[in-house]
């Protein structure tokens, strides 16, 4: 796949000017999401976790010529810091809240996690903003295919009727479905 980068940012005035529709890719720490976007692109440009809170940055790439991804800092490490919780939350409502060419968020999970608090405040600023959203559900290769089915009716009963994809990024499966989301219906 064609991928630019653009640049990074934190503030709504240094975010790359809004030629292209955009999506926006978070996820828990540890969720694959730096996985899930080096294999979907097939470059690596997402730092893959070492070290967990470094990151803090929104990092604007460009896509096929045609749209801008956004790869969003995670959440959830258990540095117990509540001013960086505080931080995080403040940089990506500010965007969601902000970015008028914002088309769609894709929310990374492990698919053996649960919906937790995290998860519930993602929904309930996308929600609020009314930008449509969709799971995707990582690391399927960990299950069988019943016990992901599974996995997916579960988290389905806690996140409503939002769309749930059942990716793998270390074997590549389930990206025909994302790749039309984010190059077709998004775009
Ligand atoms: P991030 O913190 O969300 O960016 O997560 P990373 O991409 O750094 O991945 C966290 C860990 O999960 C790494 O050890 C990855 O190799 C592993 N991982 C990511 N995606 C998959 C997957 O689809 N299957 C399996 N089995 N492991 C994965």
């Amino acid at each position: 796949m064609k991928v630019k980068f653009l640049k990074s940012a934190t503030r709504p005035d240094e975010y790359p000017f809004p030629y292209k529709p955009e999506v926006a890719i978070v996820g828990r720490s540890n969720a694959g999401k730096s996985s899930f976007i080096n294999a979907f692109v097939g470059q690596k440009i997402a730092k893959v976790s070492g070290t967990p809170g470094k990151t803090r940055l929104l990092n604007f790439f460009e896509l096929e010529e045609q749209v801008y991804l956004v790869d969003c800092p995670g959440y959830g490490y258990a540095t117990g810091s509540l001013k960086e919780a505080l931080g995080w939350q403040e940089m990506i409502e500010t965007y969601f809240k902000k970015r008028e060419t914002l088309k769609g968020v894709i929310l990374i999970m492990d698919i053996r996690r649960d919906w937790e608090d995290e998860e519930k405040l993602l929904q309930d600023w996308l929600t609020h903003h009314k930008t449509p959203w969709t799971v995707i559900l990582n690391k399927s290769d960990k299950l069988s295919r019943s016990a992901a089915l599974g996995r997916r009716a579960k988290l389905q009963k806690s996140a409503g009727d939002v769309p749930m994809l059942i990716v793998s990024s270390m074997k590549k499966s389930g990206f025909d479905d994302v790749k039309n989301l984010i190059l077709k219906e998004w775009s």
